[in-house]
C-alpha cells in the first residue's frame, strides 16, 4: 500500500502529538511493508512566522498533491492583535475549504480505564462507541442571505440544504454504518424545520438502499438528553451542520478529555485528518500534551484513506492496551489512584510497543 500524507504539524502541542502519530504511521508501514512518505508542510503561526500568511501556497499545493493531510493544531496567542483573516485559525478554515470535505466524522468512544475521568457515570457511558457524521459545508454556518444590520437592529442567517447535499453525507453514513453496528440515527427539527422536513425525507428514501443498516429519526433537542442517558444506544450518528457540531462537543464528554479525540473530514479532493482539540498554549513545550487524540486520528488515515481497517484497530486496540496497563497523560490522571503518569513522548513509546506487539502477533498467526 502506498500513501502520501501532508504533515502539517501546526503551533503550539501541534508538533509534539504529530510527532507521535506519524512515528505510529510509520511503525505501520515498516511492521506491514507499506510504503508511507511524509511531506512536512508549514500551517497557522509558524507560517505567519515564516511566509508571512497562515497557509502559505507551498502547503496547499503539498496538501492537494498528497493522498492525506494530517494536521496537528493551530493558534498562538501572540497573534490575537492580527485581523480574523490574518491569524493562523484562518490557516486551517482555508485549507478545510480548499479541501472539500463534506462529511466531519467525530468518534466518541467510553474507554473502561478512563471511566474516573468522565463526569458521568461508568454504568452510564458502558460500551459507548458513537460515530457522528455530521455535514460540513451546508447549513446554517454558509445559507445566504446573512446579516446584521445594527441599525435595525435585526439579524439573519439562513438553514439551506439541497437534496444532493443531504444526499452524498447520508450515504457516507449509511456506509459506514453497514461496517459497524448497522444502526443510523438521523437527527433533526422536522417537527418545526422544512429543511429538516426535506432531510428527513431524504435520508429515509436513501436508507432503502441499505437494508441491513437500521434507520431511526431522532430530533435534535431530545437527542441531546439520549446521548447522555443511554448512549451505548447509538452507533452512526447522522446530522446537519449546526446539531452536529453542539452534539459531538456534548459526546466528547462520555470519552473523558479533549486530548483523546479523533476528527477526519472526507468526501472532499483530498481528505483531511486532525485531533479535535487546539493548540494548547498553556501546556506547550511542557510534555504533558496527551497525543492519543493525534494518534487515533492517525487510525483514521488508515482506515479512511489507506483501506487498512486491520491496522486501524490494531493502533486503536493499542490505545485501549496501554490505558488499561495505567499509562496517563496529567489529563487524563484525575480520580484514578493506580495512573502512572507519562509525558507525551512515553506515552507515544508505549502505544508502539503495544502496536507492535499486536501486529507481530497477527503476523505470526499468518504463518502458521
Ligand atoms: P485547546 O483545545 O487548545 O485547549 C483547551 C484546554 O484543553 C486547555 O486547558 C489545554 O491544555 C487542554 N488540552 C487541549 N488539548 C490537549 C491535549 N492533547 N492534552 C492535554 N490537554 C489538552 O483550546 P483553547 O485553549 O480554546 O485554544 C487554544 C488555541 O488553539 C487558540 O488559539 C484557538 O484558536 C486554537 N484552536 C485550534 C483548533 C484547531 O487547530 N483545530 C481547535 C480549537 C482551538
Amino acid at each position: 500500500m502506498r500513501l502520501k500524507i501532508a504533515v502539517l504539524a501546526g503551533d503550539g502541542i501541534g508538533p509534539e502529538v504529530t510527532r507521535e502519530a506519524t512515528n505510529i504511521l510509520r511503525a505501520v508501514a515498516e511492521l506491514g511493508g507499506h510504503d508511507f512518505t511524509f511531506v512536512e508542510g508549514l500551517i497557522g503561526g509558524v507560517a505567519i512566522t515564516e511566509n508571512g500568511t497562515p497557509l502559505p501556497s507551498a502547503t496547499m499545493d503539498a496538501a492537494l498533491d498528497s493522498d492525506a493531510v494530517l494536521l496537528g493544531a493551530v493558534g498562538d496567542n501572540k497573534f490575537n492583535s492580527l485581523t480574523p483573516d490574518k491569524r493562523p485559525e484562518a490557516g486551517l478554515l482555508q485549507i478545510r475549504q480548499a479541501l472539500g470535505g463534506y462529511a466531519n466524522l467525530r468518534p466518541s468512544i467510553a474507554y473502561t480505564a478512563l471511566a474516573a475521568s468522565s463526569p458521568l457515570r461508568p454504568e452510564v457511558i458502558e460500551n459507548a462507541d458513537i460515530l457522528f457524521v455530521r455535514e460540513l459545508l451546508g447549513g446554517l454556518y454558509f445559507g445566504e442571505p446573512r446579516w446584521w444590520n445594527k441599525e435595525t437592529n435585526e439579524a439573519i442567517n439562513t438553514m439551506r440544504y439541497t437534496r444532493d447535499e443531504v444526499v452524498r453525507v447520508a450515504r457516507i453514513a449509511f456506509e459506514l454504518a453497514s461496517k459497524r453496528r448497522k444502526k443510523v440515527t438521523s437527527v433533526d427539527k422536522a417537527n418545526v424545520l422544512e429543511v429538516s422536513q426535506l432531510w428527513r425525507a431524504t435520508v429515509t428514501e436513501i436508507a432503502k438502499d441499505y437494508p441491513d443498516v437500521t434507520l431511526e429519526h431522532q430530533l435534535v433537542d431530545s437527542m441531546a438528553m439520549h446521548i447522555m442517558n443511554i448512549p451505548r444506544n447509538f452507533d452512526v450518528v447522522l446530522t446537519e451542520n449546526l446539531f452536529g457540531d453542539i452534539l459531538s462537543d456534548e459526546a466528547g464528554v462520555i470519552t473523558g478529555s479533549l486530548g483523546m479525540l479523533p476528527s477526519a473530514t472526507i468526501g472532499g479532493q483530498v481528505n483531511l485528518y486532525e485531533p479535535v482539540h487546539g493548540s494548547a498554549p498553556d501546556i506547550a513545550g511542557t510534555g504533558k500534551a496527551n497525543p492519543l487524540g493525534a494518534i487515533l486520528t492517525a487510525a483514521m488515515v488508515l482506515r479512511h484513506s489507506a483501506g487498512l481497517e486491520q491496522d486501524a484497530r490494531a493502533v486503536e486496540q493499542a490505545v485501549h492496551k496501554v490505558l488499561d496497563a495505567g499509562y496517563r497523560t496529567a489529563d487524563i490522571a484525575r480520580g484514578d489512584k493506580n495512573a502512572q503518569l507519562v509525558s507525551t513522548l512515553e506515552m507515544g513509546k508505549h502505544v508502539h510497543q503495544a502496536l507492535a506487539e499486536s501486529i507481530d502477533r497477527r503476523q505470526s498467526m499468518h504463518a502458521v
